[in-house]
């Protein structure tokens, strides 16, 4: 071999190295869903789940109508561009172009699995690598708290949103069952069903605080269910600062009735009758925060309360800030000084000699 011949060969495998490399890209195929419609030979529309995105030029449209061919199935980006390039004897430029064009309105989606179960579609058409998703979700097992009677629709909404979860009774056990639980590893502390203002919710709350877990409360009781709070131990309104600002609303009656409701033998009062499809919409919703807090997407009830009201369009949210005084997030703090403290200058109050 002369040293033309090797340098050509060399050459070569690097070119065999760079396509092999195309082959290693990660796969994309057109967002699920996603439907293609022509007003004309040079107007295209791709109808995609929340919006929708509109091709012109004849020689643009033909190469999206090629894309969208080709990336039915999850099919890598040079490989696309190249095979797209052939059909409409279009210039491998333009092909980018277009492709370029496409990726940036949101029309493609990544990932190793193709998308076969709904939930991996859903997550594949909000531009979520369905692999990635189920592996963050299967990396934060969930302990969950509920009374019996909810236990079904909250379970049923985990499974059905791809988290692992193992579900307590809320019996007079609850607390050493927790703590064995959490000791098998947990990810995320979900507690749905208990009022926020029994004790069993404030051992509950002390129990989280103290394996500094992140936790998630529910809540729904007749007419009114409650998302959140989402508790960041140390940086975020716990349980019981929630309770103090709801108390701080309510009247000296209401905190007499928390006091007694604390001080009586049962860790939490029975669960209130609830309508059926209001108890298995509110568990969805409260399910659907756990699914956003475990794929890192922006978590509403974070520091507040979601309230809704059955038979009511909207929810309200509610901030909830940390109560300096906490008992149970600041435990051992030394007292502050209030916010009325006063410091007497002499020469502004006269009493100068
Ligand atoms: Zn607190």
């Amino acid at each position: 071999m002369t040293t033309a011949e090797q340098a050509s060969h060399h050459e070569q495998t690097a070119t065999e190295a760079a396509a092999d490399q195309a082959v290693t890209e990660p796969p994309v195929r057109l967002v699920p869903g996603a439907t293609l419609l022509d007003s004309g030979p040079d107007e295209t529309h791709l109808l995609l789940p929340n919006h929708n995105v509109t091709f012109l030029t004849t020689g643009v449209t033909r190469i999206v109508h090629a894309f969208a061919d080709l990336l039915s199935v999850p099919t890598s980006r040079s490989r696309a561009i190249r095979l797209a390039a052939e059909r409409t004897r279009s210039s491998l430029e333009l092909c980018d172009y277009v492709w370029g064009l496409l990726d940036k309105s949101g029309c493609l989606a990544r990932g190793s699995v193709e998308p076969v179960t709904p939930l991996h579609a859903f997550w594949a058409s909000q531009g979520l690598d369905p692999g990635e998703a189920q592996q963050r979700l299967a990396a934060m097992p969930v302990v969950l708290v509920t009374p019996a009677p909810f236990a079904t629709a909250v379970s049923t909404a985990l499974g059905a949103s791809g988290l692992e979860s193992v579900v307590i009774d809320t019996d007079d056990q609850t607390d050493q069952h927790l703590e064995a639980a959490i000791s098998d590893g947990a990810g995320l502390l979900a507690c749905f069903g208990v009022a926020y203002g029994s004790s069993l919710a404030r051992s509950v709350n002390a129990i989280g605080l103290a394996h500094e877990l992140p936790m998630l409360y529910g809540q729904v009781s007749g007419l009114v269910a409650r998302i959140g709070p989402f508790v960041l131990p140390r940086a975020t309104a716990c349980l019981e600062c929630t309770v103090l600002r709801m108390l701080a609303h309510a009247g000296a009656a209401e905190a007499r009735v928390i006091d007694a409701m604390r001080r009586s033998s049962t860790g939490a009062p029975p669960a209130a009758p609830v309508h059926p499809t209001f108890l298995a919409a509110s568990a969805s919703l409260f399910v659907l925060e756990v699914a956003n807090i475990g794929l890192s997407l922006p978590a509403q009830s974070l520091g507040a309360v979601i309230e809704l009201v059955q038979g009511q369009a909207q929810s309200r949210r509610r901030p909830v800030n940390r109560v300096p005084t906490c008992p149970a997030c600041h435990p051992g703090k030394p007292r502050r000084f209030g916010w009325d403290a006063t410091f007497r200058s002499w020469v502004l109050s006269g009493d100068e000699e």
